[in-house]
């Protein structure tokens, strides 16, 4: 059945419902509660998650999470 919503509040619940273990319910609370709370918090959100892509990736040895090349280990 086709969603009520449309435009970005249709993008935000089509990408919530990619992350793994959210389902269509729980894509459309999500989105409902960033669009609830204040901007600095959803920006707040938003920006851990590029920062986190920018700056850690996998261990090149091990295959832990580092910030750069190799982990701690
Ligand atoms: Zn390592």
């Amino acid at each position: 059945m086709p969603s009520p919503y449309e435009g970005p509040v249709q993008t935000l619940i089509d990408e919530l419902g990619r992350l793994p273990g959210v389902g269509p319910k729980s894509a459309q609370r999500i989105a409902f509660y960033l669009l609830k709370v204040a901007p600095e918090d959803a920006n707040r959100l938003a920006r851990s998650i590029v920062e986190a892509k920018e700056r850690v990736s996998w261990c090149r040895r091990c295959f832990n999470l580092a910030e750069g090349d190799l982990c701690v280990f």
